[in-house]
């Protein structure tokens, strides 16, 4: 291959692997060349900070690591985290006022992980406040600081959201400005934003990466994972993230890391895709049941074939995580008092003053609904009507996904309802914003792995993601599926224009 640096942002992700490795190109001359792209589109307003110095630094580590023979798996690939994680060198807000300028004492175990196999940082992505939202519109971004638009605009059509909370983790792999980034995934976040923008995202089995450093919002389901622009991809920064880590979380599975690329290659003959009734019903928009179900016919010729399933109880699964998932929040925010971390409001009267003007002013409304949300469902007299029959329909949808999987492989249907949306059409309709999760929250109840894979474009010319769903710990069947789809089909090729 004749290498111009032109080139190196439509490499995938792998191949940009194998260019350094062979020193086709230098780490640090790819680091520039990404870092010229992030100047070049800063009108998208995907990074909430960047710091140069420091990642030419990690870069020429790395390319003394590729000359020395010791290169990880990752070496010399730049890549940008949501700003969920902690990092050591750069800021971290989550998005949120609250956090404004605060530098975390250490990095998030996956950013060390990946950063252990060569992975080098370009910076923090904008997401929804602490991964509360679906349209990137709950980022306090310009409070921040952040001179561009608000929210980050769909790089495929910019009236629209690029989805959320990893909003920006999507588009900067949809507009070539990273070849592959990391997101959250709490009820959707990787997955639906990667529908949205076209590139593929894997929320792996709860447990499997370690949530250390994952600013908290709904800890029984916040769970990090990958978004690149193919399987491929997505599988060895997967494997690079996962593992245990028996001092620091101990939500992550005591599981060696996989190496979730080494059934990519099989072919799919006799697999059954299991399809619930419940994720094609008339709330699913035309244009996404049409490429649904195009990419289904395509996983036939390709020798999978289709088993209906039900998932009775998906419809509950909104009222479900919308009590479990605040009622977590009101629990893990409650250490943003201006004491320890961030904002601190600059006039107070006494303690109990400096916390509410504090709070008052450094969450946003989506924050501050979830947590009088959480905080009731969890007070004595609601607990057991709410917060407990919550818990126990969780379980009974969990259930559910183990009948289903006793008559198939994977299960297959959209991502979201519909393609993104435009901005501001449901900013004022917290409501709006929830029922667009419906088939994403059932996986995320369960603990389940899923992803999103690019099958086509929508109205308004955008994209359309097919989500599969996994039982436990399949997460290599999933990218399996997915792979062997992108072999056959050039969905996950295509780019925006003006990219
Ligand atoms: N859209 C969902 C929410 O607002 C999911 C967010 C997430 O997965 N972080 O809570």
């Amino acid at each position: 291959m004749a290498l111009s640096t032109i080139d190196l942002h439509d490499l995938e992700l792998v191949e940009l692997t194998a260019c350094l490795r062979e020193r086709k190109v230098s780490a640090i001359e790819t680091a520039r060349h990404f870092l010229a792209r992030a100047h070049k589109h800063e009108a998208l307003g995907v990074y909430l900070d960047r710091n140069e110095a420091i990642t030419l630094a990690q870069a020429s580590a790395a390319d003394q690591r590729i000359a020395g023979g010791t290169a990880g798996t990752l070496e010399g690939v730049p890549i940008a985290h949501k700003d969920i994680f902690v990092t050591k060198d750069f800021v971290t807000t989550a998005g949120s006022r609250i956090l404004h300028g605060y530098r975390s004492p250490f990095d998030a175990t996956v950013v060390a992980r990946l950063a252990a196999q060569g992975a080098v940082t370009l910076g923090k992505l904008n997401c929804d406040e602490f991964a509360m939202g679906s349209s990137n519109e709950n980022s306090a971004a310009t409070a921040l600081g952040q001179t561009g638009p608000a929210p980050v605009p769909n790089p495929w059509n910019t009236a629209h959201i690029p989805g959320g909370s990893s909003g920006a983790s999507a588009v900067a792999v949809a507009a070539r400005l990273a070849p592959g980034t990391t997101g959250t995934d709490t009820g959707g976040s990787i997955r639906q934003p990667a529908s949205f923008c076209g590139v593929t995202g894997i929320k792996p089995t709860y447990g499997r990466a370690s949530r250390y450093g994952m600013v908290a919002f709904a800890s029984s389901l916040d769970q990090a994972g990958p978004m690149a622009r193919t399987a491929r991809d997505c599988a060895l920064l997967l494997s690079a993230m996962c593992g245990p880590d028996p001092d620091r979380d101990s939500t992550a599975l005591d599981m060696e890391a996989e190496d979730f690329s080494r059934l990519l290659e099989q072919p799919l003959a006799g697999v059954r895709i299991g399809v619930p009734h419940e994720f094609f019903g008339p709330g699913v928009s035309a244009d996404v049941a049409r490429a649904v179900d195009a990419a289904l016919a395509q996983f036939e010729q390709l020798g999978a074939r289709r088993v209906p399933v039900s998932l009775p109880r998906t419809e509950l699964a909104i009222p479900v995580y919308y009590i479990i998932a605040p009622a977590e929040a009101s629990s893990n925010l409650s250490r943003f008092d201006g004491v320890k971390f961030g904002h601190r409001a600059a006039q107070y009267s006494d303690l109990a003053d400096m916390y509410r003007k504090t709070r008052t002013e450094g969450f946003g409304d989506e924050v501050k609904r979830r947590i009088m949300i959480g905080t009731y469902v969890l007070s004595h007299g609601y607990y057991d009507a709410y917060y407990l029959q919550a818990q126990k329909i969780r379980r009974m949808l969990a259930d559910d996904f183990q009948q289903a999987f006793k008559q198939c492989d994977v299960i297959a249907g959209p991502v979201a309802p519909t393609v993104a949306w435009k901005i501001g059409e449901k900013s004022d309709d917290p409501v709006a914003n929830y029922l667009a999760d419906i088939f994403t929250l059932p996986a995320s109840l369960a603990g389940l792995p899923g992803m999103s894979v690019p099958v086509g474009f929508g109205e308004g010319g955008l994209p359309v993601g097919l989500q599969l769903m996994g039982n436990y710990f399949q997460e290599a069947q999933l990218l399996q599926m997915a792979h062997q789809f992108q072999l056959a089909t050039d969905y996950h090729r295509r780019k925006p224009q003006g990219f």
